[in-house]
């Protein structure tokens, strides 16, 4: 390692407070700094950070970045939280964060989590499946004849405007339309009248191939 870069860590160290002007009024420690930082103008501490760690303090968008503290260094761009560098940092901060998640801590975040389950569904679940109580309510609703025949009236009432019939099994579709479905010259010929071309054609193509 650097001799000069070692000193100058040591000094920073030992005097947290004022090693900005000790730096400075050392020659060869303030030759090495103006030498390898990045940045040349700004508060000296600043500039002796960059030297140390050659971080430069323009963001990826040439943005300034904020100049938190020698041990801290750069934070995002000054002006705004949209910035870029502003969501690299975080994102990177939050992986990190994640990365580092003690097997404990991760068993309390779970168990945090199946407690606030459990509230919500009056202690009857802890996993956000179907729960236990969405069973039961589920059972409920389906033992209750009433219920059953309004859904069941429901589906009905959905066939018979979409289809007129009441049942699926009654579904109607005329011998001519399934005999076109299965024959692909029936098919060229419906495509060759341009009015079905675009409906027949993604059908046909479907069944068949292209045509
Ligand atoms: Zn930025």
């Amino acid at each position: 390692m650097d001799k000069i870069k070692q000193k100058i860590q040591e000094l920073i160290q030992n005097n947290p407070k004022c090693f900005s002007s000790m730096v400075k009024k050392n020659q060869e420690m303030w030759n090495w700094v103006q030498h390898n930082s990045k940045i040349q103008t700004g508060k000296i501490s600043e500039i002796i950070y960059s030297a140390i760690s050659h971080e430069s303090n323009i963001c990826v968008n040439g943005n300034k970045k904020r100049f938190i503290s020698i041990n801290d260094g750069f934070g995002y761009c000054g002006l705004t939280k949209n910035c870029l560098c502003a969501q690299i940092e975080i994102s990177k901060k939050v992986s990190k964060a994640k990365a580092n998640r003690t097997q404990q801590e991760i068993g309390a975040e779970n168990k945090k989590r199946e407690q606030t389950i459990l509230s919500k569904t009056n202690g009857t679940a802890t996993n956000n499946g179907q729960t236990a109580y969405a069973k039961q309510k589920h059972k409920e609703f389906y033992d209750n004849e009433e219920n059953v025949k309004k859904v069941v009236k429901k589906q009905q009432d959905t066939l018979m405007s979409r289809y007129g019939v009441s049942n699926s099994n009654k579904i109607h579709i005329p011998q001519e339309s399934l005999d076109i479905l299965d024959d692909k010259e029936k098919f060229r010929i419906l495509i060759d009248k341009k009015f079905y071309y675009g409906y027949i054609r993604r059908i046909a193509n479907f069944r068949f191939g292209s045509l």
